[in-house]
């Protein structure tokens, strides 16, 4: 069985001024530990979807399977990041990485631990004590990285993670993450709007296209890589 199963998925939202059909019939399948690209302009429901295979919108036809079950917020297998860092303040770099396993209720000195060995990872070794507001954006995703990995969820969804950064920080996390995904092998669904990123970092590319939101193509890629 797939980690992500899309089925037949219609989604509208209903605004102001009337309904705004943001997705249309979308089906696609990501095998366990596959990497798979959503590209497309913006505007053309990349992110809905993400949203609602990570529990967090609703949709009005189709299935959507998450390793087995419904898409629910907040489950131990799933985590999410988006475009840009939400980090709390008022709390140490560490202490927002920690922030999940806190709320999931996990085993403490086993996630410090495990919170040391990824802010060593993602090379914040040293900046344990720091606030948020005290890095740059790039250090900021990375946070935001370290805290996405910190419970092991086995199903990664990041919704333009590095865009909001410069095109030298985004290109070297990027190959980061493909190095990790190396090591992890966990599934993993990327948002992007850059095709070269898309087809840098992943499996597979689904091309979305904008009004109403639609899959035109899903290619596979078989590069090597970096
Ligand atoms: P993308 O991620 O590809 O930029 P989105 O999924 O954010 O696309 O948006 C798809 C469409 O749905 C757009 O037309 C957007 O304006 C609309 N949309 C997204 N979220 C909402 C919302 N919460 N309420 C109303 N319309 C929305
Ligand atoms: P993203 O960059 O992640 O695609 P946006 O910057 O377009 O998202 O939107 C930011 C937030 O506003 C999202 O939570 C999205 O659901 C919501 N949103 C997007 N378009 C609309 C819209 N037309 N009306 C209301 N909310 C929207």
């Amino acid at each position: 069985e797939p980690a992500v199963t899309v089925s037949g998925v219609f989604k509208t939202y209903a605004t102001r001024d009337g309904v705004v059909e943001a997705v249309r019939d979308v089906s696609f399948e990501v095998p366990h530990g596959h990497v798979v690209s959503m590209v497309g302009p913006s505007g053309c429901g990349k992110s809905t979807v993400l949203k609602m295979i990570a529990g967090l919108e609703t949709y009005d036809r189709g299935t959507i399977t998450v390793r087995g079950s419904d898409p629910a917020p907040g489950r131990r297998d799933c985590g999410i990041m988006m475009q840009s860092a939400v980090l709390l303040p008022w709390r140490t770099v560490r202490d927002n990485v920690m922030l999940p396993v806190e709320i999931l209720g996990l085993d403490k000195s086993e996630s410090a631990q495990r919170t040391q060995d990824l802010l060593e990872l993602v090379g914040l070794q040293g900046f344990e004590k720091k606030f948020p507001w005290e890095l740059s954006g790039g250090m900021q995703q990375r946070v935001s990285l370290a805290r996405l990995l910190v419970f092991e969820p086995q199903l990664l969804l990041m919704d333009e993670p590095f865009a909001a950064l410069d095109e030298m920080t985004r290109e070297r996390l990027d190959l980061e993450l493909v190095q990790l995904h190396e090591r992890f092998q966990r599934t993993l669904i990327y948002v992007t709007h850059n095709i070269a990123e898309a087809v840098l970092i992943s499996d597979t590319v689904i091309v979305m296209t904008a009004r109403p939101g639609e899959i035109v193509d899903i290619v596979p890629i078989d590069l090597p890589r970096p």
